[in-house]
């Protein structure tokens, strides 16, 4: 007897050829009915009977397609309407705002074997996909994801492209970016000195692109996102130039390869990172570099970590396959600090003397995004930065329906949208204090807003409570329902938990970064939470209170920290050997003395800014966080490491014994690789203890770690381990980045549940 099941799919199931797969699966089993695309999801259709029924649902989760991801599925029986044949049907209206943007995706097995097939009629094209790959949110201009919504309008399909766009057998049915060399667009290369001219087109061009990287210069190559600038990672000259061009003294560049094995000499690989690297988002994974990896000269100096990523786009396996070197430095193109450039005639002009010659490709880039950074710590994988492969796709769904739109913090900013209680989190989009970086956080807040219609004057905004932040004035003046102010470091610890969905876990949040305004208007960073995200979050423990000469700015400057955390010290001449501080130290002092521009902070960022000068760190940071990576990186040469108290003395965790022992072992010879290790192990002993006696007075057997100093691989861990030993649960970090990456998304839970 016949009978029929009526299914309703939701999660990322639009946009990644689900559609076809159901077809395809419903005729493999012999079933009748219909799939169409909905509002809320995919809705389906089945008639046949119940075994047939029975093998179609139990293969169905095994064979999705590569990037669905399907969030619930549910099954209801029906009574048969007795349907012939199995067909995909039109779309229902979707205006809804719960239609999920897919992230974009890498190139799939099947259109990277047609790509290197010489009788493929898609042979060497650069822009082949099908709708299990290819890009998506990098092409959409608005809703709902069709051809003329997309950066592709302008290229009409021939014949063979629209027969394989209309067949619902065809792994191309409804791909939206579907082309092929006769109709669709294709790259071009121009030389520096003159880019209105294309030197070569198609596959010549790409093949010259491949012979000026050999031969060590630099090439801006226009991708899914955004342009990067390439060169060889083998040429220590060329990686020079690109430095000094690019005025990025020390900041490691990240690697691109085809494949696994082109890397395997430099980097330790396990199963895990090697899933990480293949999988359809293709992140920069931070790997653990190897002795050999000082071949790479200049790639990423003073760091112990080297970023690398597999290709991913059609462009990149032509440009390995046809003889570029096989390590590629693939930076975004930019100068310091600016965002990406992703428009050609910007990019032409703002890379005007950093790349030899453009690579052009003629697809419009509709957004940019920037790769995405994810590094293995202490047996999962955290997000750095999170952007192409993974935005905008719903991180997760709160429990509210009203609109809401947070706008994160300042630096590495992004913003978060709910609506009807999902959570979109924007690319990541830079530090706000740059004017481009600024234009571009207005641009994200009205992309996103129009793209999921959402009324700011009906929603509302969360920001952070600092007074001096940009993002804050930016929210203030949006229209809004309300706009709720959050306190920084409570949105770190709201956003690990919000991630797990525990909305009422109450926990000991432990919430350690550089710079956050307090509540007493502190400059925190070292603070210890109890409570969840639906009753809060109550302050009960922080670092001891230094003084900051000079406020936030002191973070560009190690030794202007360390006159603020050494004062009150018994010190021997810090300006002498074997410390060395500059004349910039005796300058903080006297402001110190002076009580100029001081400051009281809490701040674990610049406690270990200060262990980095005292063991050798002494000059200006050029990027962020700089200092705490260069110790980290000098901790991991250590062969051994001693322990100084870190105790808990009314509710403050005192570090001045710690930097007491640090200084007189240094004075006396101990390595600064063993003090940088001994930092390391004392502060987790330090912290693990104050958070045991914290569990035990408020009764909690849950820890959360976020903020910018648990990117920190070594203190994490060490952490995680201790923490664990004592059958204590640790949160860390897996969706959004625990640096202010993902502040918006814990406002928006902190604001949703208010
Ligand atoms: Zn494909
Ligand atoms: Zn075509
Ligand atoms: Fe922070």
């Amino acid at each position: 007897m016949p009978e029929a099941r009526f299914v309703v799919v939701r999660g990322t199931v639009q946009g990644v050829g689900f559609r076809p797969f159901v077809f395809r699966l419903a005729s493999q089993h012999g079933l009748t009915g219909w799939v169409r695309n909905d509002d809320d999801g995919v809705k389906i259709w089945l008639e046949g009977d119940q075994n047939a029924l029975t093998s179609f649902l139990e293969d169905f989760p095994q064979q999705l397609p590569p990037a669905a991801i399907v969030a619930e599925i549910d099954v209801t029986p029906k009574g048969i309407q007795n349907f012939r044949t199995f067909e995909i049907i039109a779309s229902k209206h979707q205006s809804g705002p719960s239609t999920r943007i897919s992230a974009d995706l890498a190139i799939c097995s099947d259109c990277l074997a047609e790509l290197r097939n010489p009788t493929d009629r898609r042979y060497q094209y650069p822009y082949i996909n099908c709708t299990n790959c290819g890009p998506r949110y990098t092409i959409i201009t608005g809703l709902p994801y069709d051809r003329p919504k997309t950066t592709m309008q302008a290229w009409p399909m021939c014949e063979a492209c629209q027969a394989e766009y209309d067949n619902p057998l065809n792994r191309r049915f409804h791909a939206q970016p579907v082309a092929c060399p006769k109709c669709g667009p294709t790259y071009n290369l121009a030389l520096a000195d003159d880019t209105s001219t294309f030197v070569a087109t198609g596959t010549d061009a790409i093949t010259q692109t491949a012979t000026l990287l050999r031969e060590g210069h630099i090439l801006a190559i226009k991708g899914l996102g955004g342009y990067h600038l390439a060169c060889d990672a083998r040429n220590a000259a060329a990686v020079e130039t690109l430095r000094a061009r690019k005025f990025r003294k020390d900041k490691a560049f990240a690697v691109m390869v085809a494949d696994t094995h082109h890397i395997t000499p430099f980097v330790e690989i396990t199963v895990a990172s090697s899933k990480q690297l293949q999988s359809t988002a293709r992140p920069i994974v931070l790997l653990p570099k190897t002795s050999a990896a000082d071949a790479l000269v200049g790639v990423a100096p003073d760091n112990s970590h080297l970023g690398v990523m597999l290709a991913y786009t059609p462009l990149h396996y032509l440009l390995f396959d046809m003889g570029a070197p096989d390590v590629l430095v693939m930076t975004s193109a930019n100068r310091s600090s600016e965002p990406i450039a992703y428009e050609d005639d910007d990019a032409k002009t703002r890379l005007a003397g950093l790349a030899d010659a453009f690579l052009i490709g003629e697809r419009p880039i509709a957004r940019r995004v920037d790769d995405s950074v994810i590094k293995p710590i202490a047996n999962t994988f955290v997000p750095l930065r999170r952007a192409r492969g993974y935005a905008p796709a719903a991180v997760t769904t709160l429990p509210t329906s009203t609109p809401l739109l947070a706008v994160g913090a300042d630096l590495k900013n992004s913003i978060t949208l709910v609506v009807d209680g999902q959570a979109f989190i924007s690319q990541y989009i830079g530090d706000l204090e740059h004017y481009g970086a600024f234009q571009a956080f207005e641009e994200t807040i009205h992309d996103l807003t129009s793209m999921y219609a959402v009324d700011l004057a009906e929603a509302v905004i969360a920001y952070d409570v600092h007074p001096g932040y940009r993002s804050q004035q930016a929210a203030l003046e949006l229209p809004a329902l309300a706009h709720i102010p959050i306190q920084h470091h409570r949105a770190h610890i709201a956003a690990v938990l919000a991630e797990r969905q525990a909305w009422d876990t109450r926990v000991l949040g432990i919430a350690f970064d550089g710079t956050g305004y307090g509540d007493d208007g502190a400059i925190w960073g070292g603070e210890f939470f109890v409570g969840s995200v639906h009753a809060g979050f109550e302050r009960v423990s922080h670092l001891h209170y230094a003084t900051l000469p000079g406020g936030d700015a002191a973070a560009k400057y190690p030794v202007q920290a360390a006159a603020g955390f050494l004062h009150g010290l018994d010190l021997p001449d810090l300006t002498e050997p074997p410390v060395n501080f500059p004349k910039r130290y005796l300058q903080a002092c006297k402001l110190i003395t002076q009580s100029v521009q001081c400051y009281p902070t809490s701040s674990a960022g610049r406690l270990f800014d200060t262990v980095a000068a005292l063991l050798g760190f002494t000059h200006e940071m050029t990027f962020e966080g700089q200092a705490a990576m260069w110790l980290e990186t000098l901790a991991q040469t250590a062969s051994s490491h001693d322990y100084y108290p870190v105790p808990l003395v009314s509710s403050v965790l005192d570090y001045l014994p710690l930097l007491d022992g640090l200084i007189q072992a240094r004075v006396t010879g101990t390595t600064p690789a063993e003090l940088a290790a001994s930092f390391h192990h004392s502060l987790a002993k330090g912290v693990t203890d104050a958070a045991f006696s914290l569990c035990d007075e408020y009764e909690l057997d849950t820890i959360v770690l976020s903020g910018g100093v648990f990117q920190n691989g070594l203190l994490t861990s060490l952490l995680v381990t201790m923490l664990t030993a004592k059958g204590k649960h640790v949160w860390l970090h897996e969706k959004v980045p625990p640096n202010d990456g993902g502040i918006s998304f814990g406002q928006a839970a902190l604001a949703a549940l208010q």
